[in-house]
């Protein structure tokens, strides 16, 4: 008999056929990593564990398709930095991490996401500088007890910091070679609860000779997610646009999911329909450093919402917890809807975009993107007991909770309002507090022990961060960002000085 959990009398957020959500009270049975039945009044199984859920609403997990989770180290340092200032600063120095580094970041990122409710994640891994740190960063994944799509990914590298020199290709060196083994060791964990996909940023750039065996290796190896940033490829009013470029070499296939893709033209969007392409939005990355309004994920003049969904990228940057991502999203919508209008001296006659729809996104949107999304993503019958039970009468969630379940969550929720949080079957947040978490022998010969809880984790993180500092205290990062620049195409004639 497979362990199994009663969730008893439960307000439960269950998805109908189509993707419309209903509170209904309700128990909910788990059976193994399954939910086995939906029903009133369940009778307890032998040894089950019954949690009373009378004042608890039961959510699916959230769904976050683009996070790159190694960046905890870095927290704080981003506030005031646009992105390429930020890819000096954040994702260059990366290559600062060594293996132990990677799992601490890792591991510390993979927790934050656990306790705001994130039970998948599509992780964009830019840390795979040598399969050392992939094997690592993949151990501290499933000791969190996360579901991932453990995205390997090939990108440019610095090669010197003095000066600051940068190889833009990414599939250069031991890369390739790198991912082909730890893609072949994968699914990993005993559940295969962390699948391998593949990051790369340089479909727009590269030429069709390169193309096709890239492809083909990634066939070989049965990649599901080919994650891309979709991010600056080209500026307002090129044509034709970097996706239609890619589009033209062949590559394109629904394993696609590009981060970001504000800028997207209508015929952009074409493309992502015509191949079910996937697209994660981003929205306090992508606003904070002031990369266009409104995010794809509102972008309904495009016809392709139902191909949306959010993304963390940087919580070097900003909070993990998707229903942030998801409220600053939607009210930058609403006033990047309105204003136009203002403007003129009108007023719009009502709000635009419903917290439902922001609640697909952040859920069964998001598990489609991460091509999940007949195994998680929504509350039913045979799919993975993926959830996160919020307490309904916290100081955020009282009243709200009852009248507007799902605008509760959206609107008034923070992790602290998180009671508990179930992966597969497994909980990993209990009465608030994440529980602690076991180690491979991987993580041991980094931790020196086989279980650490919260307070050991953010010490080891602190101690790491001490050393990446030292190092990054040494780099000239005004230098760093002019090679940013360079790399990007960006000119002194395309920054414009705002007061
Ligand atoms: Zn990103």
């Amino acid at each position: 008999m497979p362990s199994s959990i009663l969730l008893k009398n439960g307000t439960a957020l269950i998805h109908d056929a189509n993707d419309h959500v209903d509170a209904l009270v309700t128990d909910i049975l788990i059976e193994g990593d399954k939910i086995a039945k939906i029903a009133k009044d369940i009778p307890a199984p032998a040894g089950a564990e019954v949690i009373d859920c009378s004042d608890k609403l039961v959510s699916p997990g959230f769904v976050d398709t683009h996070h790159h989770v190694w960046q905890t180290q870095y927290k704080g340092r981003h506030a005031n930095e646009t992105l390429w200032q930020y890819m000096a600063t954040g994702n260059l120095t990366s290559q600062l991490l060594n293996p132990t580094d990677a799992f601490w970041g890792q591991l510390a990122g993979c927790m934050e996401m656990i306790h705001g409710g994130t039970t998948t994640v599509v992780d964009y891994c830019h840390v795979t500088y040598s399969g050392e740190h992939a094997r690592k960063a993949i151990s501290a994944t499933l000791a969190s007890g996360i579901r991932s799509v453990f995205c390997y990914a090939a990108m440019a590298k610095v090669t010197s910091w003095k000066p600051v020199t940068i190889d833009l290709n990414g599939l250069a060196g031991n890369v390739m070679a790198d991912f082909e083994d730890v893609a072949k060791k994968g699914p990993y964990g005993d559940d295969g609860r962390v699948t391998v996909g593949f990051g790369f940023d340089g479909f727009p750039f590269l030429p069709k000779e390169y193309a096709a065996p890239l492809m083909s290796k990634l066939n070989e190896l049965k990649i599901e997610v080919i994650t891309v940033h979709h991010t600056w490829w080209d500026l307002a009013g090129t044509s034709p646009t970097g996706l239609e470029k890619v589009d033209q070499s062949g590559v394109l296939d629904n394993r696609f999911l590009l981060a970001h893709s504000g800028n997207s033209t209508q015929a952009d969007a074409d493309i992502m329909k015509k191949h079910g392409i996937h697209v994660s939005s981003t929205p306090s990355t992508e606003m904070q450093m002031e990369m266009g309004l409104p995010v794809m994920a509102f972008r309904t003049d495009l016809g392709i919402q139902n191909l949306c969904s959010f993304g963390v990228d940087c919580h070097s940057n900003n909070s993990a917890y998707i229903p942030d991502e998801a409220r600053i999203g939607l009210q930058g919508a609403r006033a990047a809807r309105a204003q136009p209008h203002l403007d003129k001296g009108k007023l719009v006659s009502q709000v635009g975009h419903t917290v439902e729809e922001t609640f697909n996104l952040a859920t069964i949107f998001g598990a489609r993107g991460a091509k999940m999304g007949d195994k998680t993503g929504s509350i039913a019958e045979g799919k993975l007991a993926d959830l996160v039970l919020f307490d309904m009468s916290s100081p955020a969630m009282v009243a709200g909770s009852i009248h507007n379940p799902i605008a509760a969550i959206i609107l008034h929720s923070s992790p602290a309002d998180i009671d508990t949080v179930i992966v597969g079957g497994q909980i990993r947040k209990r009465t608030s507090k994440l529980l602690p978490v076991k180690l491979d022998v991987e993580g041991q010969s980094v931790a020196g022990k086989d279980r650490l809880d919260w307070p050991g984790v953010a010490k080891a993180v602190v101690k790491s961060r001490e050393g990446l500092q030292k190092q990054i205290d040494g780099i000239d990062m005004v230098e760093g960002a002019d090679r940013v620049k360079d790399w990007f195409h960006i000119t002194d004639s395309m920054l414009v000085d705002v007061p």
